[in-house]
């Protein structure tokens, strides 16, 4: 018998999920955050990945970021959002093993990031990419989104699924089946260590 090594993980879409959906009054739509004052985190987030990483999962962001696509910010206010989101992380002792964004939209106004890509929710590209690169058990790993894409991208990898009902995107959801329900990443975290 060979011995073989596999990681178990939790990928997390971002917005909607770890930190706050932003009122946008150009489109009268809940959005990404779009500048660094307007990332904030849900009051449970850091707790809930707290728990996560001390068992034995890795833990991987996978974002859609097409703001600087369509010409809503900067890709230097993304990155800014990303560093302040990071600096927290570490802050408090929580590690993500990597954080994977596709900045690219299919209708964008900015050429080199516009048009169809692989990366984009909800493709598989990332969640396929991190079991390759980590050794991932995809069966015992999960998805947790607040969108159907996101359900979508987490089935495609092979993985379980936890659908956020994040209020403000329930727009975006109605036609994927995820295993799960919850409230909120607390809900989910506790859904994950009952159901392993
Ligand atoms: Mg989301
Ligand atoms: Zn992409």
């Amino acid at each position: 018998m060979g011995i073989c090594e596999m990681n178990k993980a939790v990928l997390f879409d971002r917005d909607g999920v770890i930190n706050r959906l932003v009122f946008n009054p150009q489109t009268q739509a809940y959005e990404s955050p779009h500048f660094v004052k307007d990332f904030e985190l849900f009051p449970w987030t850091l707790d809930s990945l707290l728990e996560l990483d001390k068992s034995d999962y890795l833990l991987f962001v996978v974002s859609n970021q097409p703001s600087y696509a369509k010409g809503k910010t900067t890709l230097e206010n993304i990155k800014a959002i990303h560093d302040k989101f990071h600096t927290i992380l570490t802050r408090t002792g929580v590690t993500f093993t990597e954080y994977y964004y596709c900045f690219h939209h299919p209708d964008g106004i900015i050429p080199k990031f516009s048009g169809k890509c692989h990366c984009r929710k909800p493709e598989p590209y990332f969640p396929l990419k991190a079991k390759k690169d980590y050794q991932l058990d995809v069966s015992a790993s999960w998805f947790i989104g607040d969108r159907d894409s996101d359900i979508y991208c987490g089935q495609s990898a092979g993985m379980r699924t936890i659908m956020i009902d994040e209020p403000h995107s329930a727009g975006e959801r109605g036609q994927s089946v995820p295993e799960f329900w919850a409230q909120d990443i607390k809900e989910a975290e506790k859904i994950i260590h009952n159901n392993q």
